[in-house]
């Protein structure tokens, strides 16, 4: 028989339904693969039993003949900022720890109610702030992948991680993600996976650990254009209980795939052409933009002007709406409690922070602070929030002269873990291409496009129009095909 864990999501998803193998043993052979991959530490905690209750109920619904969802007998990794019911959610902070929700996020609601089962939470930067995997309270995570002729532990990007390294290793077909600034993408591009930010509001925000409200969005990692486009369809949706979710309906992506892109405009930002980018990167760069045009589309120039501004920007909004959202974490409501002997409230809410939040978390909320404070306001906060207005219009008139824009996702591939931790600055500037597009809240994705000289992973990224992931899942289609990327990390944990 096939290994199962060798499959992606559509496969499963139809396998079950057509009667090749149990959803079941799906799960089982999942849970098999996380339960030998602890050396990359992926998960935070696994839940074997979720993901075989869900397989049962899917078996005894096909058994049944009952109507199977989209996700029908998919075991998925749940990145451990979605709030799931009586099992622990930390956002890999020791504030959190020991935290179970008595409520369930509705993306995570939305996935099991389309018949997915849950391996386990997945390990993240803490808050999801972090670019590396490496401000979890619980650990690095590593790579499955290596430099060639080397054993020294790889990044494997962030905040998403643990999702990222997980589908890589194939001990998930997919995972979900969360995307405030690059962390779908950036992790995706370093482990040789697909990853969709969706359209801001298209995935509800409820029971999602808010790190920057007004650009956190949920979306899925896995190893294809067709299981993003299926998981996608099962995250997405209207929610009342997020006032900022959108009320649209949510398109049959995964039926309305199709990479003939005759007809359609590629535009190539000149702005994103920058300094310390590998050559490498833009050496793929230009084979995307030949894939594309042998997809049929025709290739155009655009320009985005206030690109240099974006990252700045980011820096202050992000941190800003996290000092706030981070409030919360009083030593009262959830998780640690640090109360030293014959201390008042407010030592207990310093204590409890001050033992909670890990080092790039402080960071934030200090960085976030300042801005926000009488004074600075006007000089940081207000014109953080101009310069993301700028950076929207300029994919506005961008998008006048093209249908999506192909773009690096980052400018360098994985790193080993530990060597960018010398100035935070150098870690935050691989951001620089995928923090534009979650300023504009637009639809962006990172697709696998070749292996470097070191034998890592390199990704391509296409942003779309609002509300055009479509147009996105197509072009990242066409790469996809033309590309050929079938690499995969030698197994070593
Ligand atoms: N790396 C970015 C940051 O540290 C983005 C994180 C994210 O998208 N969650 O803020």
């Amino acid at each position: 028989m096939t290994d199962l864990t060798s499959l992606g999501v559509k496969d499963i998803r139809d396998g079950v339904a057509k009667g090749d193998f149990t959803a079941r043993e799906v799960a089982e052979s999942f849970n098999a693969a996380v339960a030998e991959a602890a050396a990359l530490n992926a998960f935070i905690v696994t839940t074997p039993d979720h993901a075989l209750a869900a397989a049962d109920k899917v078996d005894a619904d096909r058994a049944a003949g009952k109507q199977l969802g989209k996700m029908a007998g998919v075991p998925i990794g749940m990145k451990d900022l979605f709030a799931t019911h009586g099992v622990q959610t930390t956002a890999a902070s020791h504030i959190l720890e020991g935290f179970a929700p008595r409520y369930e996020s509705t993306v995570s609601q939305n996935l099991w109610n389309a018949g997915a089962g849950m391996l386990g939470k997945l390990n993240l930067d803490q808050f999801a702030m972090g670019s590396s995997n490496e401000t979890s309270y619980f650990g690095n995570v590593s790579s499955p992948w290596r430099k060639a002729g080397s054993n020294a532990a790889m990044s494997p990007g962030g905040s998403s991680g643990g999702s990222s390294a997980a589908v890589a290793a194939r001990i998930a077909p997919a995972a979900t993600g969360t995307d405030t600034g690059g962390s779908i993408r950036q992790p995706a591009a370093f482990t040789g996976i697909c990853g969709i930010k969706p359209t801001y509001g298209r995935c509800s925000r409820w029971g999602v650990v808010a790190f920057a409200s007004s650009l956190d969005q949920a979306g899925p990692m896995a190893r294809s254009v067709e299981d993003c486009a299926i998981m996608l369809g099962a995250m997405a949706g209207f929610d009342p209980k997020d006032a900022t979710s959108l009320d649209m309906p949510v398109p049959d992506w995964e039926a309305a795939l199709n990479s003939d892109l005759r007809g359609k405009k590629v535009g190539i930002p000149r702005e994103y052409r920058m300094e310390g980018t590998d050559q490498a990167i833009l050496d793929s760069w230009e084979q995307g933009k030949a894939w594309l045009k042998d997809a049929g589309a025709e290739i155009v120039d655009v320009s985005l002007p206030h690109t240099k501004y974006a990252l700045p920007a980011y820096y202050i909004v992000a941190p800003a709406e996290a000092s706030s959202n981070l409030a919360r974490y009083d030593g009262v409501r959830y998780g640690l409690r640090d109360l030293p002997d014959g201390v008042g409230l407010q030592d207990m809410y310093a204590a409890t922070r001050a033992a909670g939040f890990g080092d790039e978390v402080k960071r934030r909320i200090l960085i976030g602070t300042y801005v926000l404070s009488a004074g600075f306001y006007d000089a940081y906060y207000t014109q953080a929030q101009k310069v993301r207005a700028l950076v929207a219009r300029d994919f506005e008139r961008a998008f006048q002269e093209c249908d999506v824009i192909l773009a690096p996702t980052t400018p360098t591939a994985s790193f080993p873990l530990g060597s960018m931790n010398e100035d935070p600055l150098t870690m935050y500037l691989n951001d620089v291409f995928a923090v534009p597009a979650s300023l504009a809240g637009l639809p962006a994705m990172s697709v696998p496009a070749t292996i470097n000289a070191d034998g890592l992973p390199l990704g391509l990224q296409i942003v779309g129009r609002p509300f055009d992931e479509q147009g996105v899942l197509n072009a990242g289609l066409a790469i996809q095909q033309r590309a050929g990327f079938t690499a995969r990390p030698e197994k070593w944990w």
